[in-house]
């Protein structure tokens, strides 16, 4: 069984940026949706915020098994109903993979807790290098022990999140900075991963590294078939009955 993935994007910066226009003419989306759809064994969908139900209806979030999420200006324009809607989906079994600036979306904050906020600085040339830091996962398969991203935009500590369960890249800056740039939790029965990279005005999501990056991680926040589905509510007792 493929792997269903709903590819979700703001889709606000490409119409109001030439810049980021010409840098992905058909969305980030797009960008990201165009490898997985070569990666075999993922079947791809993509949604964004202007769709009606920001393209998230019952029937998509139900045949999806995860979702990735990038935002940024409109974090607010997401319906909360959809948001919760999500967040049961993940918190059911989804995988969930927030990229760069989606850390302050709705969904993010709501399954971490925290704010969730971080030091930042924009600049026009400066080289991101993302240590790896657990060679072995299966998200960083294919990875070498570092790559370098020639510009992006700094994100810095304190990055305010729950202590992840796994931090598989940390990322280093021409300022000094260092950042947590791939980090995992669990949520009920899902799996959350953050990815940092991918700033809007820079063309991160045609790099083979980031890519392969998001591949994989989509491949780790997959449902486990044979996960046993999470049951709340009044239980019979069973042998401890027949005692
Ligand atoms: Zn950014």
């Amino acid at each position: 069984m493929p792997i269903r993935v709903t590819v979700w994007n703001e889709g606000r910066h490409e119409k109001k940026n030439a810049t980021v226009a010409e840098i992905y003419p058909n969305g980030m989306h797009e960008a990201i949706a165009s490898h997985l759809r070569k990666a075999g064994g993922l079947e791809i969908r993509t949604a964004v915020l202007d769709d009606a139900e920001h393209g998230l209806s019952e029937e998509v979030l139900s045949n999806t098994d995860v979702f990735t999420w990038w935002g940024h200006l409109a974090h607010k324009d997401v319906d909360d109903r959809i948001v919760d809607r999500v967040h049961e989906r993940v918190l059911a079994g989804a995988g969930i993979v927030v990229l760069h600036s989606g850390h302050m979306s709705k969904i993010f904050r709501k399954l971490m807790g925290t704010t969730c906020n971080l030091k930042w600085r924009e600049e026009k040339n400066e080289r991101e290098i993302l240590w790896v830091t657990r060679p072995g996962h299966r998200i960083v398969a294919g990875i070498d022990d570092f790559f370098i991203l020639p510009r992006e935009e700094m994100y810095g500590e304190f990055f305010d999140v729950p202590e992840p369960q796994c931090t598989f890249l940390i990322s280093s800056f021409g300022g000094g900075e260092v950042f947590r740039s791939g980090c995992t939790w669990t949520r009920g029965a899902g799996k959350v991963v953050y990815f940092r990279p991918g700033h809007e005005t820079f063309p991160t999501y045609h790099d083979k590294n980031v890519l392969r990056v998001i591949e994989n991680a989509i491949r780790w926040a997959a449902p486990n078939e044979k996960l046993p589905s999470i049951a709340f509510g009044n239980r019979k007792l069973g042998w401890m009955d027949s005692k």
